[in-house]
C-alpha cells in the first residue's frame, strides 16, 4: 500500500509501506479522506514538539472498514466509520473520569508510537471507533458529532 511520508521537514513522499496486519482488537480500514490537523503541519515543517520526520502525518480519516481482528464485533466489513485517532489508556484518573482526551499517556496516530492516517490502509483497535449511519464520508470529523470530549 502506498503512503504519504515527512522525510525530512518540508519534505512529502508517497512511499510503498507493508499492509498493516490485523491484530485481534484491532479493525483494517480503508482510507477515503483524510484532513490535514493544524498539527499536521507542525509536523511538516518540522515545528512539532513530539512529532518528528520520517512520520506519517495524518489523523482526521473517514475509511470504510476492510476487515475485522477476531476479537471485534459489531461492526461489519464495508461499513464507513470515523476513527478516533488516540488510543487512551482507560485506568488513570483522567479516563476514569470520563476525559480520555487529557490522558498523560495516550497514544496518537503518526507518532512514533502509532502510524498515521495518510495511508491507504490504517488499522486501529476497534474501541476508537465511531460508527455514523448516514455519514457521507466527506463529511470533516468535527462535524460528525462524535460523542468524544476531544471533538
Ligand atoms: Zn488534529
Ligand atoms: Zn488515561
Amino acid at each position: 500500500m502506498r503512503a504519504a511520508v515527512v522525510t525530512e521537514p518540508l519534505k512529502v513522499e508517497i512511499k510503498e509501506q507493508p499492509m498493516p496486519a490485523v491484530k485481534d482488537d484491532e479493525v483494517l480500514v480503508e482510507v477515503l479522506y483524510a484532513g490535514i490537523c493544524g498539527s499536521d503541519s507542525t509536523l511538516y515543517r518540522g515545528a512539532h514538539p513530539f512529532r518528528k520526520p520520517p512520520i506519517i502525518p495524518g489523523h482526521e480519516i473517514s475509511g470504510r472498514i476492510a476487515a475485522l481482528g477476531r476479537h471485534v464485533s459489531g461492526y461489519e466489513i464495508g461499513q464507513r466509520v470515523v476513527v478516533n485517532h488516540t488510543i487512551p489508556c482507560d485506568e488513570c484518573r483522567y479516563c476514569r473520569a470520563g476525559l480520555p482526551n487529557v490522558c498523560p499517556t495516550k497514544i496518537y496516530a503518526g507518532s512514533d508510537r502509532m502510524m498515521g492516517f495518510f495511508a491507504q490502509y490504517v488499522c486501529p483497535p476497534a474501541r476508537c471507533f465511531w460508527l455514523r449511519m448516514g455519514l457521507r464520508t466527506k463529511t470533516p470529523l468535527w462535524q460528525s458529532r462524535c460523542p468524544l470530549p476531544s471533538m
